[in-house]
Parts: C-alpha cells; sequence; structure tokens
C-alpha cells in the first residue's frame, strides 16, 4: 500500500468512524485480495488502530452493512416460490447513506470508488448463488430481485415465459385477441354485461388459460403472425403465434400436457399444436414474416355462374398483381394507401347456381374479401370485374399459412 493512501486512512479514521468494510471499499484499488471488509481490516492492522467500530457505529452505512444476513433472508423467502434458473439482485439504498458516500469521494478525491449499493447487491449474490443453487446473471436474469433496505420490501422483476406454437380456428365469430369493450374501454358496463370485454371468447384467452394455470403467471400477451377475420376459420396446419406469459412462478412445464390439456378443455373452438419454448425476438420474427396463404372462399353472385367462364379467370390470375386501396372496413385503422399483392393461385372447386367455391393462394396482407368484391374498385383488376358479375364472399377460411 502506498504511504500517501495510510496516512489518507489514517487521518480519515480520525475524523469519522468507519466499519471494515465501508474503509476497504474507500480503498479497495490499493488491495489486491479478500473483500472490503478484509481489505479494511488490513489497513487497520498496518495503522495500528485497534479501536472496533462495530457496523452499527459506522458513520457511513450505520449498520447497513451488518443487514446482509437479513436481506438474504427476506429475498429468499421471496423467491421461494419461483422457478428460475439465472439471477440478478438489486438494492434501493437510503439517500442519507448515499450522499454521505458522495461527500467521502469528493473529500479523498477517488475518481472510480465503489458504492456501498455495489457491495451490498454483488455480497448478497455471493451467499445466494451456493444457497439456491442458482447463478447469477448480470445483462440476462429470469428472475430480479430488488431490495428496498430502507423499507424491507423485496419486488421481483420476472422474465417473461414466452411459448411458441401454431393454432387453428374451428369456429366462425372467435377474433383472435382480447378487445376491451368500446363503451367502458374494459371498466365493465351494462352493455358488455360488465365483462368488460367486446366478444366473450378469443383465440387468445382459449389459448393461454391452461398455460396461465400451468405457469402460474399474472397475465399474458398473444403474438400472431397476421390474423384472419373474426368471420374466418384458420385451418391447414394453423398459424403461428407466440405467446407470452407474465410473471411466470414455473418456467419448466411439460409442453406436451399443455398442449393436450388445452386441446381439451378447446375442443371445437380451437385447437394448438407444435408448442416449443420461444423467446421474446421470436415475436418480431413471426410478425415480419411474409407467409403466404392459402384460403377457401366461398362467394355469392348476383346472377346464376358459368363453371368454365369462372375456371378460364381463374387461370388468368395465377401470378397475378393487385392493387388495392386500403379497404373501407380497415380504413379506421389503417393508413390509406395502394398495397401491390400477388395472386400466386386459384383453383374452383365447385360452383352451383349463384354459389362458388373456390382456393385461393395469395402473398401475405392481402385483401381477399375486396378482391373477390372489388369493393367499389378500390381493388382492381378484381373477380367481381373479370367474370362480369357482382361478387362477395360468404364464407372465408384459411386453410393454410405456409412457411416455417
Ligand atoms: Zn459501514
Ligand atoms: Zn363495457
Amino acid at each position: 500500500m502506498k504511504v500517501q493512501t495510510l496516512k489518507q486512512a489514517e487521518q480519515l479514521l480520525q475524523e469519522r468512524h468507519l466499519c471494515d468494510a465501508c474503509l476497504g471499499r474507500l480503498f479497495r484499488q490499493e488491495i489486491k485480495e479478500g473483500s472490503n471488509a478484509e481489505k479494511g481490516r488490513f489497513i487497520k492492522k498496518q495503522l495500528h488502530n485497534t479501536e472496533k467500530i462495530t457496523s452499527n457505529d459506522c458513520w457511513l452505512c450505520g449498520g447497513l452493512i451488518d443487514e446482509i444476513p437479513h436481506f438474504v433472508d427476506l429475498i429468499t423467502k421471496t423467491l421461494k416460490e419461483y422457478e428460475f434458473e439465472t439471477f440478478l439482485v438489486g438494492s434501493k439504498i437510503d439517500e442519507d447513506i448515499q450522499e454521505k458516500e458522495q461527500q467521502l469521494w469528493t473529500q479523498l478525491s477517488l475518481e472510480d470508488a465503489e458504492p456501498i449499493k455495489m457491495e451490498i447487491n454483488r455480497e448478497i449474490g455471493k451467499i445466494l448463488e451456493p444457497q439456491l443453487g442458482k447463478t447469477v446473471d448480470i445483462p440476462n436474469p429470469d428472475i430480479m430481485a430488488v431490495i428496498d433496505t430502507v423499507y424491507d420490501i423485496v419486488t421481483l422483476q420476472i422474465i417473461s415465459l414466452f411459448i411458441y406454437g401454431r393454432y387453428k380456428k374451428l369456429q366462425r365469430g372467435i377474433p383472435q385477441t382480447k378487445w376491451p369493450c368500446q363503451i367502458c374501454f374494459g371498466k365493465g358496463c351494462k352493455r358488455c354485461n360488465y365483462t368488460g370485454k367486446l366478444y366473450e371468447i378469443t383465440v387468445e384467452e382459449l389459448v393461454a388459460q391452461k398455460s396461465l394455470e400451468h405457469t402460474k403467471g399474472t397475465d399474458e400477451s398473444f403474438h400472431g403472425s397476421g390474423r384472419e377475420d373474426i368471420d374466418a376459420l384458420m385451418l391447414g396446419t394453423g398459424r403461428p403465434f407466440v405467446l407470452e406469459i407474465k410473471n411466470p412462478k414455473k418456467r419448466s412445464i411439460n409442453l406436451k400436457d399443455l398442449e393436450k390439456e388445452t386441446n381439451l378443455a378447446t375442443k371445437n373452438l380451437v385447437e394448438i399444436t407444435s408448442l416449443r419454448f420461444s423467446n421474446r425476438e421470436e415475436i418480431a420474427r413471426i410478425k415480419a414474416a411474409e407467409f403466404r396463404k392459402t384460403y377457401r372462399v366461398t362467394l355469392e353472385a348476383a346472377q346464376p355462374l358459368n363453371k368454365e367462364k369462372l375456371i378460364k379467370v381463374a387461370q388468368t390470375l395465377q401470378g397475378k398483381l393487385i392493387k388495392q386501396l386500403t379497404p373501407t372496413r380497415v380504413a379506421h385503422r389503417r393508413a390509406n394507401k395502394v398495397r401491390e399483392r400477388l395472386i400466386y393461385n386459384c383453383v374452383i372447386e365447385s360452383v352451383e347456381g349463384i354459389i362458388a367455391r373456390l382456393v385461393l393462394e395469395t402473398e401475405s396482407g392481402t385483401y381477399v374479401k375486396e378482391f373477390v368484391s372489388g369493393d367499389d374498385d378500390k381493388t382492381r383488376p378484381n373477380l367481381s370485374e373479370l367474370i362480369g358479375i357482382p361478387c362477395k364472399v360468404i364464407e372465408l377460411d384459411v386453410i393454410d399459412v405456409k412457411g416455417e
């Protein structure tokens, strides 16, 4: 140790009572080995300073350092119900202590002194690691425990659990995600029968219910790769989604069991497959992914249809580029602009009088109902103009979402 440092320490100890840890922390750069308390003891020994100063008498921490085992207990109790592999400890420290600390740094011209907060966090982590059999992870902990050292309160920040899957929607009239009641905005009113919801059931809630039970999460968020219309079925291999479970207590859940239980409970409404654990990054990926969609369309025409004519028109649609101005029905929530979309394929399945069924494969984001009706010529070319008879979609199902 530098003589200069020893002199500084000696003078400091004449002015103030400092516990070993608080002294050692100030000069920790000067001594290689040991904890801050050990460093402090070493300095005091060098100075032949035998005065016993407990943490309680310490001018700086006023006993805070000795409370570490108590904080460890509080955090351990709070974490008990939660399953995690990695963790991190944070703390809130009395402002008085932080101000005194600053005062000392200025007095001693210390530029990179360690704040007491860091010592508290690190020391708690060091005790908890072997005790819990878990690892401290600074950039990406599963769970972060913040101890308020003034009020003895532990708050947890828990990383969400993400589950990827694909869903099929087997009944019409179910929206993909929750919508708050448009009258009361979720508070509950007469109109929504005090549910606060616009729709009684949603794909989101049907898919999430068992997941919330298995993980004991507090809330969820559903991220679909696009969405079908409320009155459309979603068939085939299903649509990719990522379900985000917030504040899960359990993480190591059995996804096979979850899938089975969910499908049993949501029978004839929704079916999920291909569950696996996922992450936040995947949400962006499935949201941005441009998956080709295949639809089964049932349309109704204003006059009886001619099957040969319809088949001929369908053939000209292979690889056809269409232009769609934002449809009237979504104009309130989408920018008004022209979108170019490709029709990959169109196959006529059946024609009976004014009803026809066809399978349409389109680029992601195509407004299929408008492609059939023309939407007052906002979509061109459109099927109605190509066959020369006004038509409209009466049933629309997604039968496949390509990609992945
Ligand atoms: Zn102290
Ligand atoms: Zn309401």
